[in-house]
């Protein structure tokens, strides 16, 4: 028998499948709009996209991650010993919770935090302790207090997802510098890429103070490759040599691998996707205003809006082939989050969503 804390996990629940959804509403699939899962509407880079195809040549050799390592290492002006490669973002995290969590310890994430921190820290036998949210993001002081002598994670979402908060850099680095040096502190910044250019600082360089400190980002958002699973950790040699220790050797594969590469150098896409994202979101917040509702401010590809009843505006926006993400799973069950779209995409959501109320 499994044991009870692998019991208590809830099951992930992603987006509903497009495929699933237009069998059940007799739509055609070309017609269901998807905003469910934070992806890039624009599809990928077709850098990335050329690369991938360029890969299939050598799809009967197992996996070398040594190219995108180095080149990573190189972005972040690190040693290619700082940086791990995960199957998707979630991967290293999971690997972070397997490495510093265990049974009798503890780790602390905010209310609303990112669903993959209690499945990870649950799953390496830890406990989880949540501490009360602020406006709906991470309170620093509330989550400091929670703190317990046992507690070996601090995971910290910057900007969070669902939520789309956003901690300032300066009061997130206030933040990190009191928590003990023996806690380590998972940033995860899979939304990174979509801060206003004020918004951003090179967390990664605050590495070298904070030896616990580790750095999460994903190729799944902004670069497009949410379907090839890859994400990456940067932290300090030693951390990063304990992740990898628990990594399976092989854990990135080939496409991914050479997708990664290709996408990081494709800065007009990167430029164009945030760009579009900018622009939808104003679209997607004005829609929402109009329609009398309530979003939380958010800093990333998504935006979260509260209805009078979650589950009864999410059912009407299905059978019109809309489909959002509910997130009552986060403690928030009249509230829906939105990915930002194409124009057409989030206009026809806001259309759906006016004949939803
Ligand atoms: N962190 C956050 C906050 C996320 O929202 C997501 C994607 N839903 C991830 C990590 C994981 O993304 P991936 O595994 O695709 O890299």
């Amino acid at each position: 028998q499994a044991p009870a804390y692998i019991r208590a996990i809830s099951p992930y629940i992603p987006g509903k499948p497009i495929t699933e959804l237009a069998r059940q509403m007799g739509i055609p699939v070309e017609k269901i709009v998807k905003l469910a899962s934070n992806e890039n509407p624009l599809g990928m880079s077709p850098k990335a996209r050329k690369a991938v195809e360029a890969a299939l040549a050598g799809v009967e050799r197992y996996p070398d991650q040594f190219d995108l390592i180095a080149a990573l290492a190189e972005r972040h002006g690190v040693a290619t010993g700082q940086v791990v490669l995960g199957n998707g973002s979630n991967d290293v995290l999971d690997l972070a919770a397997r490495v510093f969590l265990a049974p009798g310890r503890s780790a602390v994430f905010s209310r609303h935090a990112f669903a993959v921190y209690p499945l990870a820290s649950m799953a390496a036998g830890a406990e989880c302790i949540v501490a009360p949210a602020k406006h709906y993001g991470h309170d620093p002081a509330a989550m400091l207090a929670a703190i317990r002598p046992d507690t070996r994670i601090v995971w910290i979402a910057n900007p969070n997802n669902p939520t789309g908060n956003f901690l300032p850099q300066a009061e997130l680095r206030a933040f990190i510098d009191k928590i003990p040096a023996d806690i380590a502190v998972v940033l995860d910044e899979a939304y990174t890429e979509y801060l206003a250019p004020a918004d951003r600082a090179d967390t990664v360089a605050w590495i070298k103070d904070l030896p616990n400190l580790i750095v999460t980002r994903t190729f799944s958002k902004i670069y497009g490759l949410a379907g090839l699973r890859i994400g990456y950790a940067v932290a300090r040699a030693d951390v990063a040599d304990l992740l990898n220790r628990v990594r399976q050797p092989f854990n990135v594969n080939n496409l991914a691998l050479a997708g990664a590469l290709a996408a990081l150098d494709d800065h007009g896409f990167v430029a164009e996707s945030f760009e579009l994202n900018r622009r939808g979101m104003e679209q997607i917040v004005a829609g929402l205003k109009r329609l009398g509702l309530e979003h939380i401010p958010s800093h990333g590809n998504f935006v979260t809006f509260e209805v009078k009843d979650g589950a009864a505006v999410n059912g009407k926006l299905l059978q019109q082939g809309v489909i959002v993400r509910p997130i009552g799973g986060y403690g928030l069950p009249n509230h829906l989050r939105v990915t930002i779209g194409l124009e057409t995409e989030n206009a026809r959501f806001l259309e759906a969503l006016e004949k939803s109320l």
